[in-house]
């Protein structure tokens, strides 16, 4: 081996960047390689823990774990990998403080960078579906939950409080089945804090695109999952799948809709943007690995890992998307690189999985171990008991071991944590036949219509069309009034949404922009005494 150090890029520090780096520290020497990390940020998340943050059993941070205190001898780079090179071997990684990208060039890498919540070709998902993926979507979602009890608790009006007590999950896998269950209990437990929901009925809604929930896990398995779930008041809807949404409602491709505030989302899974448009072998959306974990085309080189990889073990069974794989994977991934720098054999992936688990919340899980079917309490402790295992560190492994104990003896905590001012431009997205806002609503917004098209009503009066590029609301805005029109989509309609506060900085800001509506105000109040505008 020559003198100088080979330099190893790993992107990504999940569940298989985390455990390639760590194998590599022990195996190698530091005078034999350079170890580097990329991820955008600073701390590695145990997702299998993630849906227990909703309802606040586990504490926020205590399922994540920061990554140099993970792999200390490799140098993290808490940056966003923008593109690859495999090429010229280089990785380009976003700019920090200074605005400048930075070139990672490398000898070996590895991709790592696992999936994301892809809403692609789903009308409205992007703008009101709740992806649950990382630790940002379950700090978001449980603020959300927080938010519409609160919301629901002074609501007048009877449908908008159903529809704020109505919750639906896309997607009956482990991560889905287990959000359903963690946020069935926790809004059934915290509702009693709220003295004018004790009595209102709490709709939980788990949509499901085959006849049985679970369809990884043995059959009789499945069905006590389902059981329980249903039992605890949980409505399945199988043989249907979410393919749309709006702020009012979930929309399925049966054609039922389900007037709803959250629309939470465990799928579908895509590659991130920045493996999509790798030029290299793909597979249903994953980069095409040999069992040794190389890259089509690249091997020597380049090494794909956990869930953005499509790889099958030795014996030709496809690798699923999970953590037990992706940690074995990793390990075999940094053995090999070894291999390849030191001149020694490759070896196949042969891991086949040990065991399939489920949490069902509240004392009850299900779990496959080596063929062995266990069910209700003895699960629900060797879930525990297994995930604790595997947390790493004796310090996180406290803290979950304190968390679970306060979580028997407290009731849940309902606070709500306002991390960032909750403003900026927003989209929505309006189906026809929906209200954009109603006459006699606070003038919260001004609007800007992308795509699609609206009427204005006064009373059951038609008074004008609006369609892309038209601006409406401003009036109510600048004039600190209720709007004086509804506005209502005829066809289906995305609106760029501008809050009051926003817009009042802007036209602060940019005179410009307030000149151009305090003249259309001006222009729509000239014609005031009938206006055809609304405000
Ligand atoms: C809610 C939930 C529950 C789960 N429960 C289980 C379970 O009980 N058992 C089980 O075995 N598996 C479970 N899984 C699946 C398991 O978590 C995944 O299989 C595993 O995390 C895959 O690891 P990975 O390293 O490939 O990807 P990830 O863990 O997703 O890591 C990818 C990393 O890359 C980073 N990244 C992505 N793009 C970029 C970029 N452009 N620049 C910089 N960094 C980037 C991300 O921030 C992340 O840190 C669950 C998953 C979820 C979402």
């Amino acid at each position: 081996m020559s003198g100088t150090p080979k330099r190893i890029l790993i992107l990504g520090g999940g569940f298989a960047g985390i455990y390639v780096a760590r194998r590599l520290e022990k195996i190698l020497r530091p005078e034999e390689a350079t170890i580097q990390l990329v991820n955008q940020e600073n701390y590695w998340v145990y997702q299998p823990m993630l849906p227990e943050v909703i309802s606040g059993s586990i504490g926020l941070t205590d399922i994540v774990s920061p990554i140099r205190h993970l792999c200390p001898r490799t140098q993290l780079i808490m940056r966003e990998v923008e593109n690859i090179d495999l090429a010229r071997k280089v990785v380009t990684v976003s700019p920090g403080f200074r605005p400048r990208q930075l070139e990672l060039p490398y000898d070996y890498l590895v991709i790592a960078l696992g999936g994301v919540t892809n809403f692609y070709g789903m009308p409205g998902m992007i703008e009101h579906g709740k992806p649950f993926r990382t630790l940002a979507d379950a700090l978001a979602l449980r603020n959300h939950l927080i938010q519409v009890l609160e919301e629901a608790d002074v609501e007048t009006d009877t449908d908008l409080r159903r529809k704020l007590l109505t919750f639906v999950v896309a997607g009956g896998g482990f991560s889905g089945v287990e959000l359903i269950a963690e946020l069935n209990d926790f809004v059934h437990r915290v509702k009693t804090n709220y003295p004018r929901l004790r009595n209102e009925a709490v709709r939980c809604v788990l949509v499901h695109p085959k006849e049985h929930i679970l369809p990884e896990m043995d059959a009789k398995l499945a069905l006590f999952a389902e059981k329980i779930l249903t039992k605890r008041g949980v409505e399945i809807l199988a043989n249907d799948r979410v393919t749309a949404a709006t702020s009012e409602k979930a929309v399925l491709k049966s054609g039922r809709e389900i007037p709803c505030k959250t629309l939470a989302s465990t799928v579908p899974s895509a590659l991130p943007a920045v493996l999509q448009k790798l030029d290299c072998t793909k597979d249903k959306g994953r980069l095409v690995a040999s069992s040794s974990l190389e890259l089509a085309g690249f091997e020597g080189q380049v090494w794909a890992v956990g869930d953005c990889a499509a790889v099958s073990t030795v014996a030709g069974n496809p690798v699923p998307p999970t953590a037990q794989h992706a940690t074995r994977a990793a390990e075999l991934a940094a053995d090999n690189i070894v291999a390849a720098m030191r001149g020694g054999q490759a070896r196949g992936f042969e891991f086949e999985g040990l065991g399939k688990l489920a949490s069902l919340g509240h004392f009850s899980a299900i779990a496959e171990i080596m063929g062995v079917r266990v069910s209700g309490f003895p699960a629900w402790v060797l879930w525990r008991t297994i995930y604790l295992m595997k947390m790493p560190g004796m310090n996180r492994k406290v803290r979950i071991g304190l968390d679970w104990l306060v979580a028997l003896l407290f009731p849940p905590d309902l606070v709500q944590i306002k991390a960032t001012r909750e403003s900026g431009i927003t989209r929505q997205h309006f189906d026809a036949g929906e209200a954009v806002f109603n006459q006699g609503d606070l003038g919260d917004n001004v609007y800007i219509i992308e795509k699609g098209q609206c009427e204005v009503l006064r009373g059951t009066e038609h008074v004008a069309d609006l369609g892309a590029g038209d601006y409406f609301g401003e009036m109510a805005v600048l004039g600190n009034v209720s709007r004086n029109a509804t506005v209502r989509a005829v066809t289906a309609t995305d609106v760029l949404l501008i809050p009051r506060g926003d817009f009042h900085q802007l036209k602060t800001s940019v005179p410009a922009f307030g000149a151009v509506f305090e003249d259309l105000a001006r222009r729509r109040a000239e014609t005031n005494h009938q206006p055809s505008e609304p405000s």
